[in-house]
């Protein structure tokens, strides 16, 4: 049966970058037999101007008859003067949370023709490869209580809450599992159990949940160290777990050992695997129009769409490995240049990536 993929280009680059990702699944359509059905709708700041929402009603609809959702990027400074409830980020958190996408997956992947962009020693994050799992829709960001009251001797004092119900932690460490056992079969758990009553709770979770996995090595490791460990020696990781805010600050770091912030795809999905994917980065205003922007973070979203959602695993090698073939020849767009290598525009790095894949 054909797949309905909604696709939402967004605002800034997000246009350019989508076409890109489009290019290559109308070649997996007419080359490889791959039954597509794409349908687009507007979020963000596009959404906004044309219906005073950055999340309408036929996006909501568009993306829950969809089987899978690829998506651009928000934002930018046209929107900001706006009121923070019609942001256009605001589409993208109504997104994560009208579909319940609570697993958020972050490869950071170091290609070795880029070991250079990095801004990490090359034998520090050479063959570097590890997938950061976040949960997306609980803990601290949305936890209630929060706010900002004023006290009895009239200061203000802020305060938000850290929470985590077992059912939330359980469904995070079984996707976790199962994500090592068809990589490394190591998974660390990230938490602060040295202080913080919650991510006890959550470390207790995720030992119950391991013995339903006994062969992952499930080990677990404070923030703060997690953090330190990041920078220092990045490959003792496989697969790492982690809560929300934990997962937001470690797996920035996390890309950035990369170095290259237009590679990184990333996927949100639901219970039944239904997913997001989109690029890491944002619209990229400094450089929207331009034709600079580089698309391969998209073209991977949609590699990591037909591993996730769509199990069709031969199918999304094949764009990593085209995309490899791309670098390879040494095509590069801006971002990601160096010596010895040629810039070339979003589009023919789109159709370099392509023609790999014929
Ligand atoms: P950004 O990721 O858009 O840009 C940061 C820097 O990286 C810029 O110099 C940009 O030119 C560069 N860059 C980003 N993507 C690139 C690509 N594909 N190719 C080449 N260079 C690339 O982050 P920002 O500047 O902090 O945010 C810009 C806007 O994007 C803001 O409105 C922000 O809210 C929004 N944003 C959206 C998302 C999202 O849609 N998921 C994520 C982050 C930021």
């Amino acid at each position: 049966m054909s797949k309905k993929i909604a696709v939402l280009a967004g605002d800034g680059i997000g246009p350019e970058i989508i076409n890109e990702a489009l290019k290559v699944i109308a070649c997996l359509r007419d080359d490889y037999g791959f039954a597509v059905e794409l349908e687009e709708g507007l979020v963000g700041g596009v959404a906004y101007d044309k219906t005073g929402s950055p999340l309408p009603e036929e996006t909501l609809d568009l993306v829950r008859h969809a089987d899978s959702i690829l998506l651009g990027a928000v934002g930018g400074p046209k929107w900001e003067p706006l009121d923070y409830s019609v942001r256009p980020e605001r589409g993208l958190l109504g997104l994560r949370s009208e579909l319940n996408l609570y697993a958020n997956l972050r490869p950071a992947l170091l290609y070795p023709e880029l070991e250079n962009a990095s801004t990490l020693k090359p034998d520090v994050v050479s063959g570097l490869d590890i997938m950061i799992i976040r949960e997306l829709t609980g803990g601290i960001y949305f936890g209630e209580p929060r706010g900002v009251r004023t006290l009895d001797n009239g200061e203000r004092q802020g305060y938000n809450t850290l929470v985590y119900a077992e059912s939330e932690v359980r469904r995070i460490a079984h996707n976790a599992f199962q994500i090592a056992a068809k990589r490394n079969r190591r998974l660390c758990s990230v938490d602060k159990a040295n202080v913080l009553e919650c991510t006890e709770l959550w470390r207790e979770v995720m030992i119950e949940v391991g013995k339903e996995y006994k062969d992952i090595e499930l080990t677990h490791m404070y923030v703060d160290n997690a953090a330190m460990q990041l920078v220092r020696n990045p490959k003792q990781f496989d697969v790492m777990v982690t809560g929300n805010m934990f997962g937001d600050i470690l797996s920035d770091c996390a890309a950035m050992l990369t170095g290259s912030i237009g590679m990184l795809p990333s996927a949100s999905l639901d219970e039944a695997g239904k997913g997001m994917y989109e690029p890491i980065h944002g619209s990229a205003p400094d450089i929207t129009g331009q034709g600079v922007a580089n698309p391969l973070a998209t073209i991977l979203s949609v590699s990591m769409m037909l591993r996730y959602s769509f199990n069709e695993v031969e199918l999304a090698d094949r764009i990593e490995q085209a995309v490899d073939q791309a670098l390879k020849n040494g095509l590069r767009t801006a971002d990601i240049a160096s010596d010895n290598t040629q810039i070339v525009s979003t589009s023919v790095m789109g159709d370099a990536v392509v023609s790999a894949l014929r």
